[in-house]
């Protein structure tokens, strides 16, 4: 008989998770609300795929992991029923002048990731890449190895294909963990993947709060994304498929769930309208909130408990991390449910992998 795995939280880990093991386990999921989970970070994210952009802020393994995950991730679509618009070419940093300094030190803050090469670009070069620029842009920086992918056909495409697999499905089940027990229930292994629903266990856990803008913009021809110096955080417009474009995110220490704020608003709309006037006529699709699950030091962390297996704290890099850090725990399920014990883990995820039994 095959082993049974419950994966509590079905969003981005969740369904990661699902999409990994559902072939060789028996699978229950339970997660708090529908199967749309449109309010996860996973929902609302921008996902972008920015090992090097985002080496700025964290530390050079996590820029590492990150463009190893980005090669995962046309495998993972690749299964799926549905497509998937996925991109890697590259992503462009602009500035307008009085942000200057900041595109500088941007650029000195970078770290050296293998084989990746940042290049300034003067005008005539932001032009020849994104004509829809014009010669607007007097500096600017290209990062060939930078991707993203569209997050809702993502969500979608792995409910269909889930749907198909047999999986007792629990919506609408807020549930506590206790051990390998989920809502009184005993499995053989226990996947936490609620991000910031699992506070209560996880004292260190924090929301960093994030906001997006998803606008029709037909008259906006970017073809790759273009990330805007901003004084308050990197604002970046993204463009997805039948001109639409995802401008975000803010990034604001606060714990607020909210809905989207006037002031935040008008800072990404306004920033999108500076990078291409064509953005005066879009519609706006939506404007959502969510709130990053991130731990202090802002690092993920897997954490092997007998038949626990907990991941969380994807912070800002969900989309690019969560393929490999999900390789790891189906990895760990794997050998834990057919092997009896916990392997070490890889060596590439060295201190991001806690056993604590
Ligand atoms: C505005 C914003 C922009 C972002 N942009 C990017 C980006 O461009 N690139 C990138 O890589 N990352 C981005 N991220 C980060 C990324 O979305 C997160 O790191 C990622 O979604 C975390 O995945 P998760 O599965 O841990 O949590 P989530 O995706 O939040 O999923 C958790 C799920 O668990 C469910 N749940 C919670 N508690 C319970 C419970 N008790 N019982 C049952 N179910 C429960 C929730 O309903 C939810 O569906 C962004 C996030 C935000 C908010």
């Amino acid at each position: 008989m095959k082993k049974h795995i419950a994966i509590v939280g079905f969003g981005l880990t969740g369904r990661l998770a699902a999409l990994g093991l559902a072939d060789e386990f028996t699978l229950s999921i339970f997660e708090a609300s529908d199967i749309q989970a449109a309010s996860s970070a996973g929902a609302v994210a921008a996902a972008m795929l920015a090992p090097q952009a985002e080496s700025v802020l964290c530390e050079p393994d996590l820029a590492e992991l990150g463009l190893r995950a980005i090669a995962r991730w046309p495998e993972i679509i690749g299964h799926l029923n549905g497509d998937v618009f996925f991109q890697q070419q590259g992503a462009l940093i602009v500035a307008h002048p009085q942000d200057f300094a900041d595109l500088q030190l941007f650029a000195n803050r970078l770290k050296p990731l293998e084989q990746q090469q940042a290049q300034w670009l003067n005008r005539e070069q932001i032009n020849q890449l994104e004509p829809a620029l014009g010669t607007r842009f007097q500096k600017g920086i290209f990062l060939p190895c930078e991707g993203q992918l569209d997050n809702a056909a993502f969500y979608q495409a792995s409910c269909e294909t889930l749907l198909q697999k047999d999986i007792t499905w629990h919506f609408g089940s807020k549930v506590s963990i206790n051990g390998n027990e989920v809502a009184g229930q005993a499995f053989d292994l226990v996947i936490d993947c609620r991000g910031l629903g699992a506070k209560p266990d996880l004292t260190k856990l924090r929301g960093v709060r994030g906001e997006v803008a998803r606008v029709y913009a037909p008259e906006v021809a970017l073809s790759r994304p273009v990330r805007l110096m901003h004084p308050r955080y990197p604002i970046y417009i993204v463009p997805k498929p039948n001109h639409e474009f995802v401008i975000g995110a803010t990034e604001i220490e606060s714990q607020d769930e909210g809905a989207v704020t006037v002031r935040s608003t008008l800072e990404l709309l306004s920033a999108a309208y500076t990078i291409d006037s064509g953005f005066a006529e879009a519609k706006i699709i939506s404007l959502k909130s969510g709130l990053r699950p991130s731990f202090v030091d802002n690092r993920p962390q897997i954490t092997l408990n007998k038949q626990l297996i907990s991941i969380n704290g994807l912070y800002r890099h969900g989309y690019l991390l969560a393929p490999v850090l999900v390789d790891e725990v189906v990895r760990q399920a794997q050998h834990l449910l057919l092997e009896f014990d916990f392997m070490p883990a890889s060596a590439h995820l060295a201190g991001l992998v806690q056993r604590v039994d």
